[in-house]
């Protein structure tokens, strides 16, 4: 079985958990700070009710509600919330895929009660970020994630071999992920209008339509009940994470700080799996210097976020790169091993200290309770 964990108007909570006077008021996040030049890349659901949704411009949403609550966006902080909730979702033992910002996958194999680890997911996220997640329940990750969206916000619904004809009919066609615009008009073209329509087609006529994808989904469409069980929760070989920057800098302190944020998430990732990591591996793009990627195995294995940033900053050195325009930024950790050995130096058993004090403190807390100062430089010029 499957759990599509759906965070619900995930940046929006997030503004308003934090800030209560922000609660029960329709609420826009912009992708930059000016309210009347930017796209709304999130709306609370009060805003949602008035007809407002992400990708809007601001100017257009202001319209339809002038009294509308604006917030620039903090991507820092959604990260490391999202880093936060993943973090808790983990501590249930199961298989996690990050499938995005916002949205967590769990393979709970054949796991008899799913509904009420669901139920206790949403209540764990609740009462440590005040926010609210949609749970999907089906035997496959489409089916997942498309009956996460059946009861939002805060809802859980399971696809079954009894209701699916019930909810692929009810379901358009294209709200179906990976579905485009463009494959919209075709779908309208064959007269396809439901995922029931879908359903009843033959795999050839999927496959014609779709190439292999249209397989792959007529697997998903007809596998109701899950075939996989999943054995012991494997460790993970790399962990990473990767950001896209508004818009290309050059501005040093503001990529350091991009770079520290990264490495602090990785870190902490390792520190949750009790994993310490001997190569780093940078990745960084930019209009002048394409894809650039590069890694170094050094002799001590880390899990700490300070050093895995100075490793990134030596291998970008190494790399030549002289203030490079940055668009997108990747730190990965890799030569994964399990954290023995306790530090042997006074020095870095103080910092050990602190870095379980921290974990501790954002783990209770949650929303970046406490976290590098350098990591506050990732607001400036967004
Ligand atoms: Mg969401």
């Amino acid at each position: 079985m499957i759990l599509h964990i759906d965070m619900d108007a995930f940046f929006a909570s997030i503004e308003q958990a934090v800030n209560p006077r922000l609660k029960g008021k329709p609420l826009i996040v912009g992708s930059r700070g000016n309210k009347l030049h930017t796209v709304v890349c999130a709306a609370s659901y009060e805003a949602k009710r008035l007809g407002i949704s992400s990708g809007m411009s601001t100017r257009d949403a202001l319209r339809i509600c002038p009294s509308l609550e604006f917030v620039p966006a903090e991507q820092g902080k959604y990260i490391w919330t999202s880093e936060q909730v993943l973090g808790l979702i983990k501590e249930h033992g199961y298989p996690v895929d990050y499938v995005s910002i916002d949205e967590f996958r769990l393979d709970v194999g054949a796991l008899k009660n799913p509904v009420s680890l669901a139920k206790r997911i949403q209540e764990q996220i609740y009462a440590n970020f005040n926010i609210t997640a949609s749970i999907g329940i089906a035997g496959n990750c489409l089916l997942a994630k498309l009956a996460s969206k059946l009861n939002k916000p805060n809802g859980i619904a399971e696809i079954t071999s009894e209701n699916l004809v019930q909810v692929l009919n009810n379901t358009s066609a294209d709200s179906l992920c990976g579905v485009g615009v463009k494959t919209e008009s075709l779908l309208d073209a064959k007269g396809i209008k439901t995922c029931l329509d879908l359903y009843q087609k033959s795999p050839r006529f999927l496959e014609a339509l779709f190439g292999k994808n249209g397989l792959n989904l007529y697997a998903s469409l007809h596998s109701v009940e899950s075939l996989e069980v999943s054995g012991e929760p494997e460790k993970p070989k790399s962990i990473g994470h990767s950001y896209t920057l508004p818009r290309s800098t050059k501005t040093p302190g503001f990529i350091r700080a991009w770079i520290r944020l990264l490495s602090e998430m990785v870190a902490q990732r390792l520190r949750q799996e009790t994993l310490v990591s001997e190569t780093v591996h940078l990745w960084l793009n930019g209009p002048e210097i394409g894809n650039f990627g590069a890694q170094k195995t050094f002799q001590i294995a880390t899990d700490d976020g300070s050093e895995i940033y100075t490793r990134s900053l030596k291998i970008m050195v190494r790399g030549g790169l002289k203030e490079p325009k940055i668009r997108a930024l990747g730190v990965t950790c890799g030569g994964l091993k399990v954290c023995q050995e306790g530090a042997l130096f006074e020095e870095e058993k103080r910092r050990d200290r602190l870095l379980k004090v921290m974990d501790k403190i954002n783990g209770r807390f949650g929303d970046s309770t406490i976290y590098p100062a350098q990591v506050t430089l990732t607001r400036k010029f967004q």
